[in-house]
């Protein structure tokens, strides 16, 4: 029984390329520099400092480089899953670095039989291995959810789990911003689920301990922590977000200058402090946390969505730049002109592409949330294939990724009453 044990070990070990220790630790010691510069990262506790064996990390995520607070953490190699579409974009250099670092890709939100073997492979042959479940950072404050079928990936697996939670990260570089604000980070990583509570907990029970841990508001986090980050009180690019003004109703009325985001439409005007919160001379008018004032812009949209459409006339249409990822140069290369759709049902992708007239249409089921970065893009993957939208007006791509959230849950939840 030993012995066939043994060898499956050794079959999976061959099946994977194990991280070079020395490129790994140079890397490591690349992000621990960034992470003390950037995060100053404070650890609350690590339950994995000195475990050995595999096991399975899943980080919530707040800003593009969370990664780099990883290493704080743990001293071991680990292996980490992150986006194909930065793969391709990263010189061949970087590539092959990542790939002796112990660096899965796969396309987000999208897990191939192929990428979830070679996951099992990785924590059959001893290795820690990192994911983030959310698959994007937050855009205002508010963890993006997991998709649903993590709890039973996770199950799959078959080993401990253990849950790195990331506070305070977003505020050293919020998505809708380029200004970095460098600033306290926590990190207080623990063990959410033994390998046996797999046994014990019910698919439900593991779910909701699962998205139990993956949330956050980080607005309501820093009440307690009020924490001041340098260059903070910056709001240029919330407009990319906040895209609605809470005291007129009005769309695309907003824009900001330094500190401060203000509507033209009724001079409704906020300033933002050094923590990030918001502050407005009329306190009745306040609204004080990114996350309030999202939360409300998508409710609004979900009562637009609800209120005013039937499923035979709902579409919002974007007219876009259209570029792909193929694989065939570094990163996206530029393909041609078209729309982006979204129907009750459908994403729908058409134009004229390389020359050629060009359509895909897609159940919204499998989209969950787009990559998107908020007055710039989103994209839309198709296999291997991912197209990247760069709607004629930018600003309209917060609206569009809302929207599309909004009709995911309506369908999951049409299919969950069906069932
Ligand atoms: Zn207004």
């Amino acid at each position: 029984m030993k012995k066939s044990k043994k060898s499956q070990t050794n079959r999976s070990q061959k099946s994977i390329r194990e991280p070079s220790p020395i490129i790994y630790y140079m890397v490591t010691a690349v992000f621990k520099l960034i992470g003390t510069f950037l995060y100053q990262p404070m650890v609350k506790r690590s339950e994995i400092r000195n475990t050995r064996g595999s096991f399975v990390i899943i980080a919530n995520h707040q800003s593009a480089l969370d990664v780099a607070l990883i290493p704080f953490i743990c001293n071991r190699r680990i292996f980490t899953v992150f986006s194909t579409t930065y793969y391709l974009s990263l010189p061949k250099i970087a590539q092959r670095i990542v790939d002796l670092s112990g660096g899965i890709h796969k396309h987000q939100f999208q897990t191939s039989a192929g990428n979830m073997k070679k996951m099992r492979n990785i924590v059959r042959s001893g290795y820690p291995l990192l994911i983030f479940p959310a698959g994007l950072m937050c855009e205002d404050g508010l963890a993006n959810p997991a998709p649903k079928s993590t709890a039973s990936f996770l199950r799959w697996l078959g080993v401990d789990v253990y849950m790195a939670k990331i506070t305070g990260s977003y505020f050293v570089m919020p998505k809708w911003s380029s200004v970095k604000r460098p600033g306290k980070t926590i990190i207080d990583c623990y063990k959410l689920f033994s390998a046996d509570d797999f046994n014990k907990l019910s698919a439900p029970e593991l779910e909701e301990a699962l998205n139990t841990a993956l949330d956050f508001d980080v607005y309501q986090d820093q009440e307690n922590n009020k924490f001041e980050y340098k260059n903070g009180a910056n709001a240029e690019g919330l407009e990319n977000v906040l895209y609605q003004c809470p005291h007129c109703n009005t769309k695309y009325s907003l824009s900001t200058t330094n500190n401060d985001i203000s509507c033209s439409a009724c001079g409704f005007s906020e300033t933002m402090d050094s923590m990030g919160f918001l502050h407005c001379e009329d306190s009745k008018k306040e609204v004080r946390h990114v996350s309030q004032w999202s939360s409300w812009i998508r409710d609004e949209r979900e009562k637009e969505i609800h209120g005013n459409c039937s499923a035979e006339n709902f579409i919002m249409k974007l007219p876009c730049e259209i570029s792909i990822l193929d694989g065939t140069v570094r990163g996206f290369r530029p393909a041609g002109k078209g729309s982006a759709s979204l129907t009750f049902d459908e994403i729908i992708l058409e134009g004229t592409l390389d020359g050629q007239a060009f359509r895909i249409e897609k159940n919204l089921s499998q989209f969950p949330m787009l990559p998107f970065v908020p007055g710039k893009r989103f994209e839309i993957q198709d296999g291997e294939l991912s197209y990247r939208c760069i709607p004629d007006t930018p600003s309209h791509v917060t609206e569009f990724v809302n929207t599309l959230r909004i009709l995911h849950q309506r369908k999951e939840k049409k299919k969950n009453d069906v069932n």
